[in-house]
């Protein structure tokens, strides 16, 4: 069934995440809408990648819930969420980097194989068959994402925007249907954040996918994303297109540290 664009398909519901003393996140709520690209903004230390890690369930909130596609995510174990439609990529690359880009974009789709231990190791038909559309995914992955001519190269031999790419085919070897992207424009020069910006809206595209972007790359954010929710000190402090939160009182007290 295609998604019902009038429920949001990630909501946030006044959570609260506490570090000791500290209160990393407080109260926050806000929801993203089917097929939305959301950046999630705010200066150093306001809580982007705490609420990151509550939306793949590494951190749990000591209060709200987290609702995706209407189901609380508190109901399924850690292990799950890439099952559950939740992709995401991490600040620093997480590749195998002597392996080939075609192994780690395969290897994205484990969390969807279904095959046991056993079956694995003795090789039955339906593993093979599985890994045959294992392999017909991944290389759509890899035309999608411009790697053919890297496919069988190590890693370890690409520049950092190609590795970048690498590793989003990878998060979309699960096929979610929210991605989470921790920064993807950390570490690439203004060409590659150009064509990052065209990627994103390919991939959102093409492959009808909700993204949720943390990122320091105002000009990307601003660029890119419908919905735009700007964090300071664990508040939630502005919510809205790029243009409303550009021209939030708030959010220009809190990146230039002035009154309005
Ligand atoms: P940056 O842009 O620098 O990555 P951020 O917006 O992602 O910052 P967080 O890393 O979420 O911010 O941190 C929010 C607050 O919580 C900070 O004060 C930070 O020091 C604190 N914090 C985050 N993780 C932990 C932790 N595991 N233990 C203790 N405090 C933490």
């Amino acid at each position: 069934m295609p998604p019902d664009p009038s429920q949001p398909l990630l909501e946030v519901r006044g959570i609260t995440v506490r570090f000791g003393g500290i209160t990393a996140l407080d109260n926050v709520s806000f929801a993203v809408a089917p097929g939305a690209i959301a950046g999630l903004i705010g200066p150093n230390g306001a809580g982007k990648t705490t609420l990151f890690n509550c939306l793949s369930r590494l951190y749990v909130p000591s209060e709200g819930s987290i609702w995706f596609d209407g189901v609380p995510l508190q109901s399924h174990a850690a292990h799950r969420i890439a099952a559950l439609g939740i992709g995401r990529t991490f600040q620093n690359l997480a590749l195998f980097r002597t392996m080939s880009v075609r192994d780690n974009v395969m290897l994205g789709g484990h969390c969807r194989s279904s095959g046991g231990f056993l079956s694995n190791a003795l090789r039955l038909p339906h593993v093979r068959r599985e890994e045959g559309r294992l392999a017909e995914q991944a290389q759509a992955m890899i035309e999608l994402l411009d790697l053919r001519e890297v496919a069988h190269r190590p890693v370890s031999d690409l520049p950092f925007g190609t590795a970048k790419r690498v590793e989003f085919a990878r998060a979309l070897m699960s096929q979610p249907r929210l991605l989470l992207l921790d920064e993807p424009a950390g570490g690439l020069n203004h060409e590659e954040v150009d064509g990052l910006r065209e990627l994103l809206r390919r991939i959102q595209r093409e492959l009808r996918l909700t993204i949720l972007l943390v990122e320091h790359h105002m000009n990307l954010v601003m660029r890119v994303s419908d919905q735009v929710i700007a964090l300071d000190f664990g508040r939630k402090i502005a919510d809205g297109t790029p243009a409303q939160v550009q021209a939030h009182p708030d959010v220009v007290r809190a990146y230039l540290g002035v009154e309005a």
